[in-house]
């Protein structure tokens, strides 16, 4: 099987045209120099192939500066020739650029022909005596005026590139401490990043930044530092476990936490449903590699894991180009992925050797996401700068309508104390319109009251006010025991002052005689009545008949002697009197004292007219009211 295979290589080598590559020719001032084209290569795919085998087997001249084998789990084979035309024996280091090697032996040449193999790779770290930085370094012992051919034996479950580069120690020296001063740079940008995601986290505690927190940890502190060899050339931590197994599950773990955090970041949950739906898959899918990345034959695991990171990987950038034209977060997010993609890019374009090796290429991976992470960070903290600037104009429009409110409650305040005022003023104006109209009521209604009671020709009282108050006053009389007089009064032969002087004179006599009588019965209980057309009747209370009839006397006195004056005419009447006057008595008719007095009136117009005469004690009973006679 072997034979073989050595045969099957061999024509394989024919067949594509076998070239001797050049030998690597040592000078005293020579810059550092990649071995790519100074090598030739040999897959051996069975890995069983000895020295002497591969030594008798065809390579192939190599045509890149620094080789690349990609995911292969053949064992590579290198051949190149290094001479040294110095007089000199010199030391060179050899420095294979590259981690992610289980097994990288050089096979050197002794005097003797032989060959001596120097072991180095994750799987020979504990074997390794001299350690010239972070990857897989050989001192080479150049003699002088020699010429040696060496072998490199490699072999990984990872993808197997081989930038490998040949230097004097001192300039290893420098490039080391250019590589530590780098690696410090980028560990502190790291460590600055990751510190103010915790800060941003301790005092936000938003979900999204611990998905970024784990995204930095995961991909920065894990991934990154564990791809580059760094917790080896550090603490010496060579178990496989970090080296190699830990590798795949951290990158796995950044890719996860990159779908959560821009899941959770461009809110995709509000703002694009189906996008949220995709991010769950991904997100799932990104689980059960993660999982399987601890499961699966580490080979296998390699690419299930970049074929998954890749497709979801350019998920999220999917989503990102989606939404970023409508959500600004989306575009910061996508120009900060772009940014980690890229430097990724070009970093696996440098592995495979599809551009050039040189610093930029190098690191442009970190570099890249280290851009990433900046570019994250300020996201981050225009984020909370745009809401707290929201927040802060939440509040000033909050202010603004408490104040608004304010003012307006103010207005309603002023505008309701105002019609207050107003209501109250129209209430005063109107309780004054209502008194008045009341005191008009009262007023008018003591005029009808008065109208109602008094005479409306002689303003005395009439018959109405009488009926009412006579039987009230003998009533009084009765009780108190109390004289009560009356006086009633005709007017002489007014018939004929009618005839004689008009109806006007007549009622000019009318009025003057009931003057008279109101001013000679002065007292306030004393009442005036017009009785009749031309008859008064005079109720005199607590009076008796004595002082009645001489009241009588003298107001028939003073009626014979007062001119009644209308127009040029004036002339005199006089009147005829009846007086009568008791204490009533209990059981007595009040109009037995009118019967009696009208007889005694009548009696003083039989004797002659103007004349007082006083009426005799009333006897009771009577059958005909003098009232009715006279109605
Ligand atoms: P005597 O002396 O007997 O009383 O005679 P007399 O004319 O006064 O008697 P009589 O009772 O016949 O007349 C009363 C007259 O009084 C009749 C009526 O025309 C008149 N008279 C009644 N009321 C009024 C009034 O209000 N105005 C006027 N001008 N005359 C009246
Ligand atoms: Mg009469
Ligand atoms: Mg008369």
């Amino acid at each position: 099987m072997r034979h073989f295979l050595l045969v099957a290589v061999l024509l394989l080598g024919l067949a594509t045209g076998i070239t001797q590559a050049n030998p690597l020719v040592i000078r005293d001032q020579q810059d550092v120099i990649p071995l790519g084209l100074h090598t030739e290569y040999l897959l051996d795919d069975s890995r069983t192939l000895t020295l002497e085998q591969v030594q008798a087997g065809t390579f192939t001249a190599a045509t890149t500066p620094a080789l690349n084998f990609g995911f292969t789990r053949d064992r590579v084979w290198l051949r190149f020739q290094i001479d040294n035309p110095l007089p000199d024996a010199q030391t060179r280091i050899l420095d294979v650029r590259y981690f992610l090697l289980d097994n990288v032996s050089l096979h050197v040449p002794t005097v003797g022909g032989e060959y001596q193999v120097q072991r180095n790779g994750r799987f020979n770290l504990a074997d390794v005596t001299e350690h010239h930085g972070r990857f897989y370094s050989f001192s080479l012992h150049l003699p002088a005026r020699s010429s040696q051919v060496f072998y490199l034996e490699v072999e990984s479950g990872d993808s197997i590139a081989l930038p490998i580069v040949l230097s004097t120690p001192a300039q290893q020296h420098r490039y080391q401490i250019r590589d530590t001063l780098f690696m410090t740079l980028y560990g502190g940008l790291i460590l600055s990043t990751l510190l103010f995601a915790l800060f941003m986290l301790a005092s936000l505690r938003e979900r999204e930044l611990v998905y970024y927190v784990g995204f930095l940890v995961s991909h920065h502190v894990l991934a990154i530092m564990l791809m580059e060899g760094v917790p080896t050339a550090l603490f010496g931590l060579e178990s496989l476990l970090v080296t190699r197994e830990l590798v795949l599950p951290a990158i796995s773990c950044a890719i996860l936490m990159s779908v959560l955090f821009m899941r959770n970041f461009l809110r995709l949950r509000q703002h694009n449903l189906t996008l949220y739906r995709v991010s769950q898959w991904m997100a799932g899918a990104m689980a059960v590699t993660l999982v399987l990345m601890m499961i699966l034959p580490h080979f296998v695991a390699v690419i299930l894991n970049v074929l998954v990171c890749m497709v979801v990987g350019t998920g999220i950038l999917a989503c990102c180009v989606l939404q970023a034209r409508t959500q600004r977060e989306a575009r910061h997010f996508l120009l900060a992925w772009t940014a980690g993609i890229l430097g990724a890019t070009f970093y696996g374009l440098k592995v495979f050797q599809l551009v050039p090796v040189n610093t930029f290429t190098s690191y442009s991976w970190h570099m890249g996401t280290v851009v990433e992470a900046i570019l994250f960070s300020f996201t981050i903290a225009h984020r909370v700068n745009m809401e707290r600037r929201e927040r802060l104009r939440t509040q000033t429009e909050l202010a603004d309508r408490e104040r608004a409110l304010r003012v307006t409650q103010e207005q309603l305040l002023h505008a309701e104390t105002a019609a207050k005022e107003e209501l109250e003023a129209r209430v005063r104006e109107r309780t004054r319109d209502i008194s008045r109209i009341l005191s008009e009521l009262e007023h008018e209604n003591k005029v009808l009251v008065e109208l109602s009671i008094n005479d409306g020709l002689t303003r005395v009282r009439n018959r109405r006010f009488f009926n009412d108050i006579y039987p009230q006053l003998w009533q009084e009389a009765l009780e108190q025991h109390q004289w009560f007089s009356i006086i009633m009064v005709d007017i002489d032969h007014f018939k004929g002052i009618n005839d004689q002087h008009g109806h006007l004179m007549g009622d000019r006599c009318l009025l003057v005689i009931a003057g008279v009588i109101k001013q000679l019965v002065s007292r306030p209980t004393d009442v005036v009545c017009r009785y009749g057309g031309e008859e008064f009747i005079v109720l005199l209370p607590e009076t008796d008949v004595e002082s009645a009839r001489w009241v009588a006397e003298r107001i028939r006195k003073r009626i014979s002697e007062t001119l009644c004056e209308l127009d040029d005419q004036a002339i005199t009447v006089t009147a005829s009197f009846g007086v009568a006057g008791m204490i009533p008595e209990p059981g007595l008719d009040p109009m037995k004292l009118i019967s009696v007095c009208d007889e005694a009136l009548y009696t003083s117009k039989q004797q002659g007219r103007n004349r007082v005469t006083l009426a005799g004690k009333p006897q009771a009973p009577s059958n005909v009211s003098p009232l009715l006679r006279r109605q």
